[in-house]
């Protein structure tokens, strides 16, 4: 990797260089992708009032069942799954990031992983060039968390900032937790890349970062919601068009089955298992409550849907 000084002396190969990488990585991801249910190019398609929102993934993510949910009784867990038609010894998230176009405006809701995390993702760039949407319209990025899946797509390969013109947004607790002294005994050992990919980018983008708290607008319509315990700052967002809403969940609801018929159920992608647990059944009761529409980041992809009361549990029915 170039540090910031030796690129200087060469931008106009670099950027061209970095065109041909993009349409490179672009094909391979795409054949990569390929395999898994879902399409490398998913795009859902919603209107709010006279909002237009997309969702746009990012990739897929894969890791082992018993990282999520190795704390819950094998049994029943292998029980909500086969009954879901899904695998009971992995998960493979799809990342959907939703974009608000309003005003004038382009704003995105998370950013992706960029290429430096799992090689099924860092899809976001291309496809929202795919859609139309050129990096430098995007206005606003607004964060649920510091999260690699959600963060570390601010910086393309040679971590120069990908979208020129954004402005940034994300929770004051979010931040301060990721840039705490102790933020490697609160997290544990085994996350310390989250760590310092987190710090890396929180600190390429400090010029440019507005802080937000829970209840706040962060633009117009668009109002901070306190889901903590996925991250101890974690935020979802409502946007709001006259009396219609669509509820942004980021990781708050991290299972489009498993959260919903089971939210009680400790997951170890959570940074506070006991406080996220809360969290989610009080937002699932909202959700169902507000007949919201909502989307879920790592949801079967475009992610859309709504939450209903099913039993003494939830639902997700995706959006048709
Ligand atoms: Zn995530």
């Amino acid at each position: 990797m170039k540090t910031r000084s030796q690129m200087a002396d060469w931008p106009r190969s670099e950027i061209s260089r970095r065109r041909l990488l993009q349409g490179a990585l672009g094909a391979t991801s795409a054949a990569l992708v390929a395999g898994f249910p879902g399409s490398a190019r998913a795009v859902g398609r919603l209107s709010l009032g006279g909002s237009e929102i997309l969702t746009v993934t990012d990739g897929k993510l894969a890791f082992p069942m018993s990282f999520f949910y190795g704390s819950v009784p094998k049994e029943e867990l292998d029980e909500v799954l086969t009954s879901n038609n899904l695998p009971t010894d992995v998960v493979r998230p799809d990342c959907n990031v939703t974009i608000l176009k309003r005003e004038g405006r382009t704003i995105l809701f998370d950013a992706g992983s960029g290429p430096h995390f799992m090689e099924t993702a860092g899809r976001l760039p291309a496809n929202l060039e795919a859609e139309g949407i050129d990096l430098s319209d995007v206005s606003d990025v607004i964060f649920t968390h510091a999260h690699p899946d959600h963060i570390w797509g601010v910086l393309d390969e040679f971590d120069d900032l990908l979208f020129p013109n954004a402005a940034f947004h994300i929770g004051q607790a979010e931040f301060d937790f990721w840039t705490s002294p102790d933020v490697l005994d609160q997290i544990g050992p085994e996350r310390q890349s989250f760590v310092s990919g987190a710090q890396t980018r929180l600190e390429a983008l400090s010029e440019r970062m507005n802080f937000i708290k829970p209840g706040d607008e962060v633009i117009p319509g668009v109002e901070a919601i306190r889901t903590f315990g996925h991250t101890q700052g974690h935020l979802s967002y409502a946007i709001h068009d006259g009396s219609e809403q669509l509820v942004v969940i980021g990781d708050a609801i991290s299972h489009s089955a498993i959260s919903f018929a089971h939210p009680e159920w400790q997951a170890g992608s959570d940074h506070q298992p006991d406080v996220a647990a809360e969290t989610r059944t009080a937002l699932l009761d909202r959700l169902a409550a507000e007949k919201a529409h909502v989307v879920g980041y790592h949801f079967p992809d475009p992610g859309a849907g709504i939450v209903e009361k099913s039993g003494g549990a939830y639902r997700f029915t995706p959006l048709a």
